[in-house]
């Protein structure tokens, strides 16, 4: 499967975008008794059912939330391929105010619209859902993973984010420095929220010096006296650091960050980290800036739910799994160092070809 790069997607039709990213199905939902309105996409399905969460935004159009599902559905497909699951890639949306418009019967219409898919994609929790709007959505369909412990899921998948991405941090160091230890390395965690907390945990402990970020002043004083990491206020991409570890938005590479960044490596969890793939990957190369591919560092979160969907749910199980990450990340970098070109480019080339070889595999008898 060959998948251009998307950079250029404003001028495109609609199955222009789909045909250059390779998608397999988009789903429209509309219901005007209870005021949904959705899109679910499903961008491929070689290795296994489409899973990935739903989100609920309030999109200025409906081409921002289209495109939105669009990439976080390919994204979800990469991950899983290289992390070595048996899982397509898949997104649903939610088009909405996630404060007013979510009652009973919308996400119970949701739910029977993930339903009328029949298990081709599974859903889970994302930004603006709710364990109790996941329960409803349960209600209607059987495809939804990732619930709490107390209904028999796998509850926050965000400590095993947190643990991979800390495995995946160490691989970075191991290439840049030759030693994977953190002791003494200057790191900024920009977000502390649920993964940005656990992260800093784990990096105290091994003595890094920590600075932390966030525009949420009461989590920053918590996490900072939990742990030991020192508050930082204020424009952080200049900051004179090691790693800088992203765990807050998405896009925090770009035109206006990649060339103030005073650091030698980029690696955390935060999802679609390069505003422009291509562009600013390539600046971070040129500037000597060691990047681990967002969605091979931050796969933590969907192993946990991926053991939860194969109902083999064990926490230790899912920690080990998430050690891989360390090689995984550095397969990435590695392999961007041999052919010249950037380790999100390499992932996705080693996405594809195990989406290929197993493609393959299955087609016989
Ligand atoms: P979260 O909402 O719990 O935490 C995000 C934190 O970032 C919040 O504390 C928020 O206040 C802070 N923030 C928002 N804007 C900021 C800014 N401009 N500067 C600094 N901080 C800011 O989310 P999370 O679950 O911890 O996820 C963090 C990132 O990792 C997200 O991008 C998410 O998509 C990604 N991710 C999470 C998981 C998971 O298991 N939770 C898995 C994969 C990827």
């Amino acid at each position: 499967m060959e998948v251009k790069q998307i950079e250029t997607i404003q001028e495109q039709t609609i199955m222009e975008m789909l045909s250059d990213m390779g998608h397999e199905q988009v789903v429209f939902c509309n219901d005007n008794a209870t005021g949904l309105q959705a899109i679910i996409a499903v961008h491929n399905t070689v290795l296994g059912p489409a899973l990935g969460g739903t989100r609920m935004w309030q999109y200025a159009t409906d081409y921002e939330a289209l495109v939105d599902a669009l990439r976080l559905s390919r994204g979800m497909t990469y991950k899983a391929a290289v992390t070595g699951l048996n899982l397509g890639g898949g997104k649903a949306v939610i088009i909405g105010d996630a404060k007013k418009d979510k009652t009973e019967p919308f996400l119970r219409r949701f739910g029977k619209f993930v339903q009328s898919l029949n298990g081709k994609y599974i859903t889970a929790e994302d930004v603006n859902m709710k364990t109790s709007d996941m329960e409803y959505i349960a209600m209607e369909t059987k495809h939804v993973t990732g619930l709490p412990q107390f209904r028999g899921g796998s509850g926050d998948p965000s400590p095993v984010t947190a643990h991979g991405t800390y495995v995946g941090i160490k691989a970075m160091a191991k290439k840049a420095y030759g030693s994977e230890s953190l002791e003494g390395k200057k790191i900024w965690v920009q977000g502390v929220g649920q993964v940005g907390m656990y992260l800093t945990e784990k990096l105290r402990k091994e003595n890094a010096k920590v600075f932390i970020s966030d525009i949420d002043q009461d989590k920053l004083k918590k996490v900072a006296a939990s742990t030991g990491a020192e508050i930082f206020n204020g424009d952080g991409y200049g900051l004179d650091v090691d790693i800088y570890a992203p765990c807050a938005l998405g896009a925090t590479l770009n035109d206006d960050t990649v060339y103030k960044l005073n650091c030698d490596i980029v690696a955390g969890a935060a999802n679609n980290q390069l505003k422009k793939e291509l562009v600013h990957g390539r600046i971070l190369v040129e500037r000597g800036i060691l990047y681990a591919p967002d969605f091979v560092i931050n796969a933590g979160g969907l192993i946990n739910v991926y053991l939860d969907h194969l109902g083999e749910y064990n926490k230790e199980r899912s920690y080990s799994m998430a050690e891989k990450i360390y090689d995984n990340c550095l397969n990435a970098v590695n392999i961007a160092e041999e052919k010249g070109i950037t380790p999100q480019e390499a992932a996705i080339a080693i996405g594809d070809q195990r989406i290929q070889s197993v493609g393959n595999v299955k087609l016989s008898y």
